[in-house]
């Protein structure tokens, strides 16, 4: 897993966030954040998002299950 694998990852998923729209008024969602977290052992990216339209908030949760030790602690580089 290089660094540009997980770059291609995170972007696969802003496409589903772009892709999914606000439940509320079918606004565009923006992601505010994203952070991974282990659950049960296996990583989830979680990304927080609200809608640009209503403001409505939204939390997408992907399964990482690619991410190792080292590979996490680049991911968090790249988030923050
Ligand atoms: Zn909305």
């Amino acid at each position: 897993m290089t660094i540009r694998d997980i770059m291609k990852y995170i972007e696969s998923e802003y496409l589903v966030i772009n892709d999914t729209p606000c439940e509320i008024c079918g606004g565009e969602y923006l992601a505010e954040n994203s952070n991974v977290s282990i659950v049960d052992g296996i990583p989830y990216d979680i990304c927080n998002c609200v809608c640009s339209e209503c403001g409505h908030e939204k939390t997408f949760q992907f399964c990482a299950p690619f991410v190792e030790d080292e590979d996490l602690s680049k991911i968090k580089n790249i988030l923050n």
